[in-house]
């Protein structure tokens, strides 16, 4: 069994106290629920001093409607709820639904999920087994297992959320020592494996705004050996508007779990403007989505595979929209 490292819990009332205990604690990272930071942590992968407990602090959690109509999700919301609101868009009821088991789901945060750890299958093993092969750039060596000529980290993003929040023009909301700021979600990741998340340490992801939906419909498809419990190795939300003659006046695709972070299929997108979702432009989105992805063989099942399935989850993903 695989025991956690000791460390100190800190619980925050407010966020100004949170704020305070992760800057004067330099080794300190928040928890949400922990159902990804405690599993990194048993393995050693992460091995942080301290945890900020964000759960005592009230105004987390829950979901509103706001004054333009769209919605704010609080970031200790569970994904359950998210999944339940039959209010919200498709594509983030579908992707918070889609993650992990019901038990996860009931205790796992929105903003866990947003902020939660690249994966890769040179990483997340025991520290024996990392060892073994000596430790990747991940795991403070000088070397990347899966792509060893080149000089970043290629572990993939991993969050279910994150293309279903982009897809749909989501916008975050960090609070830090040096005040607050907002971002687009898309803003928040970067192609790096290591360095994924673009806020500091000591910024904690307060609330998520989606703007309303003028007319976009939304979906999101999740690749996985099994349909229950696994992390996607491919997701794909997509949301389109259509005019009232059937010709797609707006389309966004974000692809997620085959890179460091999440991808826009921008060429898909200008080619399906204009267009009716027709078998055969449908077809063909499909096509164009999957050419410039290079998954690597390093989470579940292969890359060509997931290539591959890129192209049909896209397509499945279009005709659920037609
Ligand atoms: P935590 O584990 O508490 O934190 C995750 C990371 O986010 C940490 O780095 C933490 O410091 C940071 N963080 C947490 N909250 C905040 C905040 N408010 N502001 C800033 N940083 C914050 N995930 C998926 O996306 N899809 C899956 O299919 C999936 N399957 C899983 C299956 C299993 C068996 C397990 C154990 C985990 C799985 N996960 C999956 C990972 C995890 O359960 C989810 O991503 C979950 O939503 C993480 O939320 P949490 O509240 O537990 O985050």
């Amino acid at each position: 069994m695989m025991r956690l490292p000791a460390f100190s819990l800190l619980a925050a009332s407010t966020l100004a106290e949170a704020v305070e205990m992760l800057r004067d604690h330099p080794g300190s990272t928040v928890i949400g629920a922990g159902t990804d930071l405690l599993p990194n942590m048993k393995r050693r992968q992460v091995r942080p001093a301290t945890l900020v407990s964000l759960g005592a602090i009230p105004g987390l959690v829950g979901i509103r409607r706001d004054d333009t109509g769209g919605w704010v999700i609080g970031a200790l919301t569970v994904l359950g709820d998210v999944a339940r609101f039959p209010d919200l868009p498709g594509a983030l009821r579908a992707a918070a639904g889609s993650v992990a088991s019901p038990q996860i789901r009931n205790t796992a945060t929105v903003g866990g999920n947003l902020c939660v750890d690249t994966r890769c299958s040179f990483i997340n093993v025991t520290e024996e087994w990392r060892a073994a092969s000596g430790p990747c750039l991940k795991a403070g060596g000088d070397v990347c297992w899966v792509a060893p000529k080149g000089e970043q980290c290629w572990a993939v993003s991993s969050t279910d959320l994150a293309p279903a929040a982009i897809v749909l023009g989501a916008s975050v909301r960090l609070v830090g020592p040096g005040g607050e700021r907002t971002i687009p979600a898309a803003d928040l990741y970067r192609p790096d494996g290591i360095d994924h998340i673009a806020k500091a340490r000591d910024e904690i992801l307060t609330e998520v705004s989606i703007p309303p939906l003028a007319g976009l419909r939304s979906t999101y498809l999740k690749l996985r050996r099994r349909q229950a419990v696994d992390f996607p190795i491919l997701g794909v939300a997509a949301a389109v508007r259509t005019g009232d003659d059937g010709i797609v006046e707006e389309a966004r695709i974000v692809l997620g779990a085959i890179a460091p972070a999440p991808l826009r299929a921008a060429a898909t997108e200008e080619f399906l403007v204009g267009k009716r979702l027709t078998p055969e432009v449908v077809e063909e989105a499909g096509r164009i989505a999957a050419l410039p992805v290079r998954p690597f063989d390093n989470t579940d099942l292969g890359s060509r595979y997931r290539k591959w399935m890129t192209a049909t989850f896209v397509r499945r993903a279009l005709r659920e929209l037609e």
